[in-house]
């Protein structure tokens, strides 16, 4: 398990940080993917905006971006039409068999 699930556990949303290219190192690992470099584990912005969505019965699914890196696929609350761009919060984050995120709109 990594340090990225095992936060997720714990409802906590982090990710690796490059210590050399100060990028995201996106998905989380414990080396930089550009460089190699080494990396910490920072917490990551809750609030990202709204990149694709789709419904399904009364279920939306969508995908959210963080800090303009991160992409993350999950489940939407809402209560009106969804707008692409519009911006959202990470309302929870946890992992049994996988990921799983649930995002809510702000107004
Ligand atoms: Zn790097």
């Amino acid at each position: 398990m990594t340090k990225f699930e095992e936060g997720l556990k714990k409802d906590e949303f982090v990710c690796s940080e490059c210590l050399t290219c100060k990028k995201l190192v996106w998905p989380p690992n414990n080396f930089c993917n550009r460089c190699f470099g080494d990396v910490k584990w920072r917490p990551v912005s809750r609030c990202g905006k709204l990149v694709e969505f789709s419904k399904k019965d009364e279920t939306v699914f969508c995908i959210a971006e963080f800090e303009n890196e991160i992409r993350i696929m999950g489940s939407l609350k809402c209560s009106c039409v969804p707008v692409i761009g519009q911006s959202l919060k990470l309302v929870k984050c946890s992992h049994n068999e996988s990921e799983e995120f649930v995002f809510q709109l702000l107004i």
